[in-house]
C-alpha cells in the first residue's frame, strides 16, 4: 500500500520516477483504479502539492523538460484543475464557510445515524465501498475515480449529506484542500454545476477497476441535491503588503518549500512555520495525518536552518503577536485563514505569482480556464 514519506526529497523522487516512466501512458490509464498495490498509473503527488511541498510550476516544468505539451496535455490540465479550483473558492469563499456552518446543524442530527455509522465503519452492504473507507483510513489516499464513485455512493445510495462526507474525508485525506475537496463533492451532489450530479454506475466501477468490483447495488437514477443558494463572486485583491528589511516570514502547512517559492530571494530576519492542531480546527484530523503534517513542516524548517533562522508555532501564538514588522504567504480560504479572521489576527499577506496570474480566469467554469493554459504555461516558463 502507498506510503507519503513526509519529505520533500521524497516528493521529488515519487515526481522523477512518474515523469520519467509512468507519464507517457498517463492519458490513456489515469482513470483505472487497479487497487491500492499499484498506484502508478497516476503521479500520487497531491499531498505533496496541498502543503506546497511541489508547486504546480514546478510539476508542469520537470514534465514539459522531458515531453512536449501536445503529448502531456491532460496530465497538465489535471495539475491545474487544482488551481482552478482554488481560484474559484477565492472568489466565493462563502461556500466554504457555508460547509462548514452546514457541519454545526448537521453533526448532532446525525449522530445516531445508522447509515452514517455504518458508512464511517466501512461496515455497509457494498463491498467496494467499505474496502476504499479502510483504504482511506490506512493510507490517507483514494484515487480519482474512487473519490468519484465514494461521493456518489455516500450521497445516492446511502443518503448522507455531501457537507459529512466532505468532513470525512479531509479527517483522513493526505492531501485534504478545502477546495479541491469541498468543491468535487458539491461537484457529485449536484451544487456546483446545477443540476448535473453524478451518479456511480455498476458497469463503471467494474470496467475502472478491472473487474475488481461486480454487481455492486447501486442508485443509479437518483436526482441531484437541491440547493437554492447562490454565490456572489468577488473580485479578490492578490496585491503583494510592501515588504520591507528585518520582517519575518510567516509560513502556514500550505507553503512548505519556501526556498522554491516566489520570495525566496527576499531577505526576511526569519521565519515562523505555523501549524494548527486540532485544537483551533474545526474538522478534526486523524493522529496519522497531523503526524504528517508536523513531518512536513519539520522537513521545511530543517531545509531552511542553516541559512536561515526557523521555528515551529502554534497557529494560537499569533493571537499576542506584535504583527507590525511581520508578513505571511497567504494561506488561501480554509482553516487557518479562518482562524487568523476568528481571532482578528490582521496579517498582511503575500501571495503566489501563479495565483495572481490565474484568479481572474477563475469567474466561470473549467472548461473556460482550459483556454488560458497555454498563456499560464508561457507564464510558468517565462
Ligand atoms: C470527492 C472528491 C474529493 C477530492 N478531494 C481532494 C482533496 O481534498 N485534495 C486534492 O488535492 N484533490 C482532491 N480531489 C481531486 C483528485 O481526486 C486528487 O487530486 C487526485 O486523485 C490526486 O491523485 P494524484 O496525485 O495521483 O493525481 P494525478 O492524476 O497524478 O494528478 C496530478 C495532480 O493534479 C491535481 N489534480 C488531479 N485531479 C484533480 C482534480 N480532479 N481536482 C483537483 N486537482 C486535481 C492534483 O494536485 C494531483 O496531484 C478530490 C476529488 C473528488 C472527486
Amino acid at each position: 500500500m502507498i506510503q507519503f514519506h513526509p519529505s520533500r526529497s521524497a516528493a521529488l523522487e515519487q515526481l522523477q520516477a512518474f515523469v520519467d516512466n509512468h507519464l507517457s501512458l498517463y492519458a490513456r490509464d489515469r482513470n483505472f483504479d487497479f487497487g491500492p498495490d499499484q498506484r502508478t498509473n497516476t503521479s500520487c503527488l497531491s499531498p505533496y502539492v496541498t502543503h506546497g511541498i511541489l508547486s504546480e510550476n514546478e510539476i508542469i516544468k520537470l514534465s514539459l523538460k522531458k515531453f512536449s505539451y501536445t503529448k502531456i496535455e491532460k496530465f497538465i490540465q489535471e495539475v491545474l484543475w487544482r488551481t482552478y479550483w482554488k481560484g474559484w473558492l477565492e472568489r466565493r469563499p462563502s461556500v466554504w464557510t457555508d460547509f462548514i456552518n452546514d457541519l454545526k446543524y448537521l453533526k448532532p442530527d446525525y449522530e445516531s445515524d445508522k447509515n452514517l455509522k455504518a458508512a464511517m465503519n466501512g461496515n455497509t452492504d457494498i463491498d467496494c465501498f467499505n474496502d476504499w473507507v479502510h483504504e482511506l483510513q490506512e493510507t490517507g489516499y483514494l484515487h480519482n475515480h474512487t473519490r468519484m464513485w465514494f461521493s456518489s455512493i455516500w450521497i445516492f445510495t446511502l443518503n448522507l449529506p455531501w457537507q459529512l462526507g466532505a468532513e470525512f474525508f479531509m479527517k483522513y485525506l493526505k492531501d485534504g484542500d478545502p477546495a479541491s475537496n469541498t468543491l468535487s463533492w458539491r461537484w457529485t451532489a449536484g451544487v456546483q454545476t446545477k443540476g448535473k450530479n453524478y451518479l456511480a454506475q455498476e458497469w463503471n466501477i467494474k470496467k475502472f477497476t478491472n473487474g475488481r468490483y461486480e454487481k455492486i447495488k447501486l442508485n443509479e437514477n437518483a436526482t441531484p441535491v437541491v440547493s437554492d443558494k447562490e454565490y456572489i463572486q468577488i473580485d479578490p485583491d492578490f496585491t503583494n503588503s510592501q515588504i520591507t528589511n528585518d520582517q519575518t516570514l510567516i509560513i502556514f502547512d500550505n507553503q512548505l518549500s519556501f526556498e522554491h517559492s516566489d520570495f525566496k530571494d527576499t531577505e526576511f530576519k526569519n521565519i515562523m512555520l505555523i501549524q494548527n492542531t486540532n485544537l483551533t480546527r474545526t474538522i478534526e484530523l486523524d493522529d496519522e495525518l497531523v503526524k504528517f503534517k508536523r513531518g512536513l513542516i519539520e522537513d521545511q524548517q530543517q531545509r531552511l536552518q542553516d541559512h536561515i533562522e526557523t521555528e515551529i508555532r502554534d497557529i494560537s501564538y499569533l493571537k499576542n503577536l506584535d504583527l507590525t514588522d511581520k508578513v505571511a504567504l497567504y494561506p488561501g480560504v480554509g482553516e487557518n485563514l479562518d482562524y487568523c479572521l476568528h481571532n482578528q489576527i490582521n496579517l498582511s499577506f503575500l501571495y503566489r505569482r501563479l495565483d495572481q496570474t490565474t484568479n481572474p480566469y477563475c469567474q466561470k467554469g473549467f472548461f473556460n480556464f482550459k483556454n488560458y493554459i497555454p498563456k499560464i504555461i508561457s507564464g510558468i516558463n517565462g
